[in-house]
């Protein structure tokens, strides 16, 4: 699998993530920048099978109507998260950022453990605490932790719907736990790995 990211240069400074295996494609959090992302999958000739959403919060799901109408493909969050798509349109004007359109949830993750998009599999963690609907995807030893992990921090979790103590159980039961070698791809900051965090994270110390 070939792992691509884009930085967001808008404010937030969101990654967004581009798997490709052959001649697949699948996009985890499409920031800002729809032209960017659908010039890249053009050019490569990839499909795109799918827009994953860690979490419901702007910055991450900005582009992803665009890219999902132009490809004909579906967007999968987590519902519980489905409160931020409906105050999409209000946030980006509230911020001043472009609206690009709602994404319609067509894949409730809220509704499996696994997620097979051939050929590409995930292991669906649900970790509130940042946002009720936030989950991290897991293929292989390859994290994408939205924004519940960061390197060397932690989301937030003072926004609506965000919890501090199911983000501290999130942490410690569903990421922490896992092998010392999976390496993390976080929504913003640079990628790290579980044994740096469990060793240099101050907010993980819990
Ligand atoms: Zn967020
Ligand atoms: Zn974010």
């Amino acid at each position: 699998m070939i792992l691509k990211s884009f930085e967001s240069d808008l404010v937030f400074r969101e990654n967004t993530y581009l798997l490709i295996s052959g001649s697949q494609a699948l996009l985890i959090d499409p920031g800002a920048d729809p032209e960017l992302l659908i010039g890249e999958i053009l050019s490569g000739a990839y499909n795109l099978l799918a827009v994953l959403a860690t979490h419901g919060h702007m910055d991450h799901i900005l582009a992803a109507k665009p890219l999902c109408e132009r490809f004909g493909c579906p967007f999968y969050m987590h519902g519980g998260d489905r409160n931020w798509l409906e105050e999409l349109q209000n946030m980006c004007a509230h911020f001043r950022l472009p609206y690009y359109g709602t994404p319609i949830l067509n894949f409730d993750l809220a509704e499996s453990a696994e997620l097979d998009l051939d050929p590409f599999h995930f292991k669906l963690l649900h970790t509130p605490g940042h946002s009720a609907g936030s989950v991290c995807f897991l293929t292989g030893d390859q994290l994408f932790s939205g924004d519940t992990l960061f390197r060397h921090s932690v989301g937030r979790s003072d926004l609506p719907g965000g919890d501090l103590t199911l983000m501290k159980r999130s942490l410690r039961e569903k990421i922490l736990s896992l092998p010392g070698a999976t390496r993390v791809y976080p929504g913003h900051l640079e990628a790290t790995d579980i044994a740096e965090e469990r060793k240099h994270n101050p907010f993980v110390v819990l």
